[in-house]
């Protein structure tokens, strides 16, 4: 048995969180490979050190004097390090990041020394060998992630390799210059090692026991999640649901590995298995809730919409050429609804009306701002009956407005648009008919 284990900020902001991960890859032969997030907040107030690396890098740039928060940001290690009793310093690699920052090494350079650092004290603190992320994660010259390459690369480099530690976050273009994934990213380090290394199992260990059925600023203690699909998990992470990165399941979603997200405060909580099929059906008939707000439609009016060919592209390119993508389409016999994002869409609003009239000649374009998406997604809703309806008639009785209805081809998900002012209360009402009113 061989698995990846990922540890999040949180899981490594202080010496003693440290060695709780620690504790954690001992416990396991199999816990082979390493990957660490930069060091998290240790309190509510507390700063991330990927937050303050990009503040200081900036004063940097500013050609002020950063050496107050740089020294910040050593100290933040220079805890940790004297709390694991390690026999090290740092003091070079911040001389070598001054020297850097000076130069202009840039903003991703920059906030990657946070996971860089925190990797080699890893290595140091496990006796693991250190593999530094710009030597084995690599993006194409367009700065998108090269995965066959990397795969190619780690693969070979992982060969024989009994245990490795290898930072979150980054990589390196075809120059060399370090480049990061989006924030969050040491979740897809995670994946690519994983995939790379043909691991059975891929641990994501953060500070919550897993994924909850519904978001907890929304729900009071909401049920968790044992066992998600991966897609199941893409409709809800998109829609918002936040504990892994979205692009993470990509890279071993290709091999069927599964993840597991498991709790450092807390290893003995079985946590959220991520896998490609299961035969096990979810505790309830939904998997998950999740949404967002700030949408807008665009809704249009032609008579005898239906009968004419190219009705639908002609609209289409009129959104295609204001680069602005659309989330959902439905459409009736005379009308058809876009919806898009309502930031992304404010500034060009009147561009893309006028557009719409000038190529499809509606009767009517209207636009209706502030809505919110819901997706209710359960792999169980395939083989049950009544589950729109049960939406349905709970947002009825909480006095929502469905403002549109739309279930994905792959009977996974519903989807339902209403204003953002319901929001809240719509979320609560799916939950009590599904999961409350269950157990
Ligand atoms: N440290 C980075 C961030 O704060 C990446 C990560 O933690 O995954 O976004």
């Amino acid at each position: 048995m061989k698995k990846v284990v990922k540890f999040g900020g949180s899981s490594l902001a202080s010496a003693e969180q440290f060695m709780k991960a620690g504790e954690i890859v001992r416990s396991d032969k199999a816990r082979m490979y390493v990957v660490p997030s930069a060091p998290g907040k240790r309190y509510n107030s507390d700063t991330k050190v990927t937050d303050m690396l990009y503040a200081c890098y900036e004063i940097a740039t500013e050609g002020k004097d950063f050496s107050k928060q740089l020294k910040a940001i050593k100290s933040r290690y220079d805890e940790i390090i004297a709390g694991l009793k390690l026999k090290m310093t740092l003091a070079d690699e911040f001389n070598v990041i001054e020297k850097n920052f000076k130069e202009g090494a840039g903003r991703d350079y920059a906030a990657s020394r946070g996971e860089y650092l925190n990797g080699r004290i890893m290595a140091e603190y496990l006796g693991f060998e250190f593999i530094d992320a710009a030597e084995v994660i690599l993006f194409d010259k367009d700065g998108e992630f090269d995965s066959e390459k990397t795969n190619d690369v780690l693969s070979e480099r992982l060969a024989g390799m009994k245990n490795a530690v290898v930072p979150g976050f980054y990589g390196s273009l075809p120059d060399g210059k370090v480049k990061t994934f989006s924030r969050g990213g040491s979740d897809i380090t995670g994946s690519i090692v994983s995939r790379a290394a043909k691991v059975d199992i891929y641990e994501n260990w953060t500070d919550v026991s897993g994924f909850l059925v519904a978001d907890p600023r929304i729900i009071d203690d909401p049920a968790g999640i044992d066992t998600i699909t991966y897609r199941e998990l893409r409709e809800l992470s998109y829609m918002g649901a936040s504990v892994l990165h979205e692009d993470a399941i990509f890279p071993v979603r290709r091999e069927g590995i599964p993840i597991n997200i498991k709790n450092t405060n807390a290893p003995e909580d079985s946590g959220t298995w991520i896998v490609e099929s299961t035969a096990q059906k979810s505790k309830y008939v939904i998997t998950g809730i999740a949404g967002k707000k700030g949408f807008c439609s665009v809704n249009i009016d032609k008579a005898k919409m239906n009968n004419e060919i190219g009705f639908g592209r002609k609209v289409l390119q009129v959104f295609e050429d204001n680069g602005i993508s659309f989330e959902h389409m439905p459409s009736g016999i005379d009308t058809m609804t876009i919806f898009v994002h309502q930031d992304e869409f404010m500034d060009k609003e009147q561009q893309v009306v006028s557009g719409i009239h000038r190529m499809a000649h509606p009767d009517s374009v209207e636009i209706e701002a502030d809505l919110a998406l819901i997706a209710v997604v359960g792999r169980g809703m395939k083989s049950t009956r009544g589950t729109a309806g049960r939406i349905f008639s709970a947002l009825a009785h909480a006095q929502v407005n469905v403002k549109m209805i739309d279930q994905g081809s792959s009977e996974l998900n519903i989807i339902i648009g209403v204003a953002n002012n319901d929001f809240e209360t719509a979320i609560k009402a799916i939950y009590d008919i599904f999961v409350t009113a269950e157990v």
